[in-house]
Parts: structure tokens; sequence; C-alpha cells
């Protein structure tokens, strides 16, 4: 899920949960959003560079590289550091940090289950053949045509087309505004 999507439903989160954390809220916000950071820190170190421009074009490309287990921020074992922490130190500051840190995740986990099903839907729509160049494969990538502002549409099949990695990877290059994965 992208970064801007992230900042526009915890802000969300935050505003439900005002009632209870008051100023506090901004805690979990800040841990939802900053935990992309390390992204940014993984491709700084594997690519030698730190500049946030070229981080942003590297995550945009038409196939990303799965990094998963570079993703440390984002793993299970620190969540569970974490849990147990916040339970051993009665801080209530790392419990909300915990919080803001597992709505990020929870939601990269439904996004990409989401993704995972509108891939399969639209493979077996396209009969599994590239709609560009007619090429078939095993499976097609699946490419973002349209983000919509409103998240509640961000799923929504039109808004995506199944591709081989060659039509893919051009229709990364050509500089359309709302390309993003
Ligand atoms: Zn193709
Ligand atoms: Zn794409």
């Amino acid at each position: 899920m992208r970064p801007q999507e992230h900042a526009q439903l915890s802000a969300v989160a935050a505003a439900a949960a005002w009632p209870w954390l008051k100023q506090d809220v901004w805690i979990p916000f800040a841990a939802s959003i900053l935990i992309d950071a390390d992204h940014y820190i993984w491709h700084a170190i594997t690519q030698r560079t730190l500049s946030l421009r070229s981080a942003l074009h590297y995550f945009q490309q038409s196939n990303p590289p799965r990094i998963a287990d570079q993703r440390l921020l984002h793993h299970p074992l620190v969540l569970a550091l974490l849990l147990f922490l916040a339970v051993r130190l009665r801080s209530r500051l790392l419990g909300l940090i915990l919080a803001g840190l597992t709505f990020h995740v929870c939601l990269d986990r439904f996004h990409n289950s989401r993704m995972d099903r509108l891939k399969r839907e639209l493979n077996e729509q396209a009969h599994f053949t590239c709609p560009t160049c007619g090429v078939q494969l095993d499976e097609l990538e699946l490419h973002t045509v349209h983000t919509p502002r409103v998240i509640l549409k961000r799923y929504q099949p039109d808004n995506f087309v199944v591709l081989c990695p060659d039509c893919h990877h051009a229709a990364h290059q050509r500089p359309a505004g709302s390309v993003s994965a």
C-alpha cells in the first residue's frame, strides 16, 4: 500500500481513537506512518544512495523486488518483541507505538490479499493472454491503471489490468501521472 494511502487511513483511525487517547493519539499515528522508513533505509543501504527520489523511483518499478524479509519494522518478530517489552515494562508509550505499527502491518496484509485476488481474477478473465502484445503466460502481472482518490474504490477491477512483464515494464516507462504499481 502506498504511503499516502497509509497516511489517509491512519488519520481516520487516529480520529476514531481520539476520545480514548486524546493528545497521545499522535504516537500510534506517527508510528503507523514512520514504519515505512525501513523501505527507505533498506534502499539506502542496498543501492548506496540517500536519495529519496531514487528510493521512490525504485519502489515504483513495474515489479519492485520483494523485500518482505528485509522490512525489519514490518516483521512479526519485531512486533512480538515490542509486545513483550510493552507488557514487561508496563509502558504505555511502547503499547501505543505497537498499536500504530500493528495497524500499518494489518493494512499491508489486507492490501496484499486484495491485490493477489484481483491478479488471479483478471488473469482468468484475460485467459492469461497479455492484452497489449498477445503473449500467453502462466501468470501476467497486475498493473494499476488508475488510483482513485476515494479509498473505498481502490480495489475495483477496472482500476487494473494484467500485462506480460515486458508490456508492464513499458507501461511504467511512460510518464503517466497515475501509474503506481
Ligand atoms: Zn505484453
Ligand atoms: Zn504496474
